[in-house]
Order: structure tokens, then C-alpha cells, then sequence
């Protein structure tokens, strides 16, 4: 697997705007905000992809899921929010590195097709 962005902001090559940081995840904010808040949630032990999740050990993509739904509700409080995976080329995945898009700080509108 050849590095992506997200590998270079792991290994703090890239700066980011990091919102949280423990042993199984970093989140920061996305470059190209779409909302008020739009934060990538990326696991440290690096998987390509939500579509190879099931290569993954069960405890690990509980860890991460755990993780993103503690980030979502520190920075969203009780307003909801949305938690998007795109996958591959008819998901509009441009980095080769999972990544979930934790989204809200407003009412958000669905239009994603
Ligand atoms: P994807 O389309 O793969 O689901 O989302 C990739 C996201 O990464 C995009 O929303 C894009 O704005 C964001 N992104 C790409 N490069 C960088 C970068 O260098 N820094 C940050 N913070 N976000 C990035």
C-alpha cells in the first residue's frame, strides 16, 4: 500500500487540525469543510477501506466504531449529526485510507445521490 495524505498526517508529515488523538484512532478536521463540522475519524492500524473491514479483527472495528461515536457526540452534543463512509469509485473515495466523515453543527440536508 503506497502512502496517502492521511498515512503522511498519522506520521505527523502533514500538519492537520486534530481534534482528538488516542491509541486507535486520530480525528481531525477535513480540509474542504461541508459543514459547520466535518471531522475525518481514521483508524492508526491503517485499513485501505470500509469495504475491507471484514479483513479486520471484530474487536478492532469496535474500538474504531466506539471511537467515532464518542468524537460525534463531543463535538455535536445531542443535535445529531451524520457518520458517511465513501467506498471506492462509485462512492467517491479519493484517499486510499478508511476514513470516517463525521458531519453536523447544523441541519443537514440529504441529497447524496
Ligand atoms: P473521501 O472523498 O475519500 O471520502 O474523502 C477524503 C476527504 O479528505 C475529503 O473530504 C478531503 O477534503 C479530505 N482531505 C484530502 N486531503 C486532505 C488533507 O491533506 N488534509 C485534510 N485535513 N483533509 C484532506
Amino acid at each position: 500500500m503506497s502512502a496517502t495524505v492521511f498515512d503522511k498526517i498519522i506520521n505527523k508529515q502533514l500538519p492537520a487540525d486534530i481534534v482528538y488523538e488516542d491509541d486507535v484512532v486520530l480525528a481531525f478536521k477535513d480540509i474542504n469543510p461541508q459543514a459547520p463540522v466535518h471531522v475525518l475519524v481514521i483508524p492508526k492500524h491503517k485499513c485501505r477501506s470500509f469495504a475491507d473491514l471484514d479483513e479486520v479483527n471484530t474487536g478492532a472495528v469496535g474500538q474504531y466504531m466506539h471511537a467515532v461515536a464518542k468524537i460525534a457526540k463531543q463535538l455535536t452534543g445531542d443535535a445529531g449529526y451524520r457518520v458517511v463512509f465513501n467506498v471506492g469509485k462509485d462512492g467517491q473515495q479519493t484517499v486510499d485510507y478508511l476514513h470516517a466523515h463525521i458531519l453536523g453543527g447544523k441541519q443537514l440536508s440529504w441529497h447524496p445521490a
